[in-house]
């Protein structure tokens, strides 16, 4: 039997969900996969605040800083279509520790500069480490930092789960299963069960996977897993503390919710493939970088422990962009560790592009072509 939609999105992460959520709320019909295997966007920490990083991609940058202007405007569609989202997305704030002058001042020199493409930094200050201290009292930090009012969290998880009602709300539909690529003489068809799909326009927003779906078609792309695990700590008193997240130099990021819950993570590991089973020892070494800067840390039991493959490219780019002669069929994947930023930017842009031929991401960004080649 075969099926034709006029969108099929594959992929219910950040990106695919939030493509399906803005095609349905434009009112075309769309279906959208998900096989709900090693999601990123679910077990995500959810960091919301690039504007700060050391990294010079400026592709990359482009993406990002306009992900976090992107996010306003997106919550707040959201919350006008009756879908409350405003406690999943929260500016609390971002405390960057700094482990010298120097970088401190360059955060405040880049302030200014960037504040005009980037209005939601905010108020950028220098706080010592006893006001850090005073200000969230679980954290004794060896260095002082810069706080910026307008960094922040999401909340992954719920967002996806808000998204996926969203859509079926408005008519779309939302299916938990996993779907194949297969070729159909020039052209393509995807197959879920017994089911083949047909459509005017294919998202594949697949994280990783995007690298074996294509395969069948004969082509290969430069995507590779990153596995990413996490763990939370959880005391009912620390609820509605609005407490600011906390990126230190080690690399560990401290995400306090106003549940009471904190997140504190990530590993980042290449050689994991796509293993999803939580390591014992790799959470017990985040914890001992973690303590740091949160001296009490092991006197906390585990809460929960969360795992997700990211998608990188070699250079860092994120794979956005038609497959070499399909016109029809578009991916969008490879959004490494900023992703939860970025993603929502990238899935609006692409629905602007398929309902109304525009958008406004600079051709140089558009990068599927150098990162997927025939077999
Ligand atoms: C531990 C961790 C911490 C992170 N922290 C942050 C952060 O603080 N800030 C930030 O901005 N980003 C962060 N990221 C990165 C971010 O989560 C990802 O870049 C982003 O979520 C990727 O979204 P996506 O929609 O492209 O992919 P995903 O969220 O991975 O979704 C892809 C979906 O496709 C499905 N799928 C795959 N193959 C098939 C198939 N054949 N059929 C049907 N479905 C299929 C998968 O099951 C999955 O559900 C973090 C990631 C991890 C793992």
């Amino acid at each position: 039997m075969k099926k034709h939609f006029p969108f099929i999105i594959v992929g219910g992460g950040i990106v695919g969900s939030t493509a399906a959520y803005y095609l349905t709320r434009s009112g075309y019909p769309v279906i959208l996969f998900d096989k709900e295997v090693g999601q990123a966007s679910r077990a995500a920490a959810g960091i919301i605040c690039p504007w700060f990083s050391k990294r010079r991609n400026k592709k990359w940058y482009y993406l990002v800083s306009q992900g976090a202007e992107f996010y306003r405007q997106f919550i707040q569609d959201l919350t006008d279509d009756g879908f409350d989202a405003s406690s999943l997305f929260k500016e609390t704030g971002t405390l960057i520790l700094r482990k010298n002058e120097k970088d401190l001042r360059r955060d405040l020199e880049n302030a200014d500069l960037k504040r005009k493409q980037s209005p939601s930094i905010g108020q950028l200050s220098t706080l010592s480490n006893e006001a850090i201290h005073n200000l969230f009292p679980l954290i004794n930090s060896p260095w002082s930092a810069s706080l910026i009012q307008g960094g922040g969290r999401v909340d992954g998880q719920s967002l996806v789960a808000l998204l996926h009602k969203a859509i079926q709300t408005k008519g779309g539909k939302v299916v938990k299963k996993d779907v194949q690529l297969l070729k159909e003489g020039k052209s393509f068809l995807i197959k879920s069960d017994q089911t083949s799909f047909t459509a005017d326009q294919v998202l594949l927003a697949a994280g990783p996977a995007v690298k074996d779906l294509l395969r069948p078609l004969g082509f290969d792309c430069n995507l590779r897993p990153q596995k990413g695990q996490l763990f939370s700590i959880y005391q009912q008193q620390w609820a509605d503390n609005n407490w600011p997240v906390i990126m230190s130099p080690g690399g560990i990021d401290i995400l306090p919710f106003d549940n009471g819950e904190i997140i504190i993570g990530a590993s980042h590991e290449d050689d994991q493939a796509n293993d999803l089973s939580i390591n014992p020892m790799v959470i017990k070494e985040l914890k001992i970088k973690a303590q740091q800067i949160f001296p009490d840390i092991f006197k906390y039991p585990l809460h929960r422990v969360k795992v997700g493959t990211r998608a990188f490219t070699d250079n860092g780019d994120v794979l956005i962009g038609p497959i070499s002669t399909f016109s029809n069929l578009w991916t969008i994947s490879g959004l490494g560790s900023s992703g939860l930023t970025s993603g929502p930017y990238l899935a609006y842009q692409w629905v602007n592009k398929m309902i109304k031929n525009s958008w406004e991401i600079p051709v140089e960004i558009i990068s599927s072509y150098p990162l997927i080649h025939k077999i």
